[in-house]
């Protein structure tokens, strides 16, 4: 039987090309883990959704002026997730992404539910994270889980200090966590902000926080734009930003600081498509202006 007409499926490779670990700047994975979804479960298909689309766009980044194909990633898969043991998820995504890091290379993760950036971040161990979420996610527990998608942030905080967590574009929450955010002082700013003060007022604000930061580690809750730019997610909230907004501020603050990123909360089946398309974009973007910035 002739071989000629059969190729490796590309769409299950993020960008639709292999990159040999050796010769990568970045390793992506995928984390399909949605166990503590409280409303509308279904991230854990985020990643295959991901990677389908992110082999059927464009690749050459208008925002960095280069193309997503110079930047050298490797795509790992995705991690076996132990479904109903968030423990054991966040330990073994903890432990790829320490893998990672040693080599000199940079964690992107694919989600999964918002949890698992709680293994990442303690992979990478002393950073700062910037969280762009409607949400705070800062619950001390929530439905008696305190490893939920709820409180990540919160044991975030925990481990790494109040000064060292950041939540943008946040709209959503009660009244507990409110009080909670303001009596601790904790950095944030609200969707409505970022609509009314523009992008540029925002990125230079979240500048001078990240001003005596080493490390920044950036995570993208796909609920943090309007549902009208993604409806596929597990707790969508009206009156977000949009897509350009949240790159334009990426594109403010990223720099050679960046030591990993993920993308989380994409819900494939509440859409026809966008919410994947979306997260495909912003970690190409993401890609090349970390790239650009670590070379140049
Ligand atoms: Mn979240
Ligand atoms: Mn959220």
């Amino acid at each position: 039987m002739s071989g000629s007409f059969y190729v490796d499926d590309f769409s299950k490779q993020f960008g639709g090309f292999k990159r040999e670990y050796s010769e990568s700047e970045f390793v992506l994975f995928g984390v399909p883990f949605d166990s503590t979804s409280s409303f509308r479960p279904g991230s854990r298909f985020g990643p295959a959704a991901i990677r389908e689309t992110s082999a059927n766009i464009e690749t050459w980044s208008w925002r960095t002026g280069m193309d997503f194909e110079e930047v050298r990633l490797h795509d790992l898969g995705d991690l076996a997730v132990v479904h109903g043991d968030t423990a054991e998820t966040i330990r073994r995504v903890k432990e790829t992404v320490e893998d990672i890091v040693m080599s000199r290379k940079i964690p992107v993760m694919l989600g999964g539910e918002h949890i698992i950036t709680l293994g990442a971040l303690r992979g990478i161990r002393d950073t700062t994270v910037v969280s762009f979420d409607a949400h705070f996610d800062m619950r001390d527990e929530y439905l008696t889980n305190k490893l939920s998608h709820a409180c990540v942030m919160r044991r975030a905080l925990e481990e790494l200090g109040v000064g060292n967590v950041v939540i943008v574009g946040a709209r959503a929450s009660y009244k507990d966590e409110i009080e909670f955010v303001k009596r601790n002082g904790i950095n944030y700013a609200s969707s409505q902000q970022i609509i009314r003060a523009g992008t540029k007022e925002v990125g230079a604000w979240l500048k001078e926080i990240l001003a005596n930061s080493n490390k920044v580690y950036i995570t993208v809750d796909m609920d943090v734009l309007d549902p009208a730019y993604a409806p596929g997610v597990g707790n969508p909230e009206p009156e977000g930003v949009s897509t350009s907004n949240l790159l334009d501020i990426l594109e403010e603050i990223v720099d050679d600081r960046v030591v990993g990123f993920d993308v989380v909360e994409t819900a494939p089946v509440y859409d026809n498509g966008t919410t994947a398309l979306t997260a495909s974009k912003i970690i190409y973007e993401l890609c090349c202006m970390v790239a650009k910035s670590i070379r140049f």
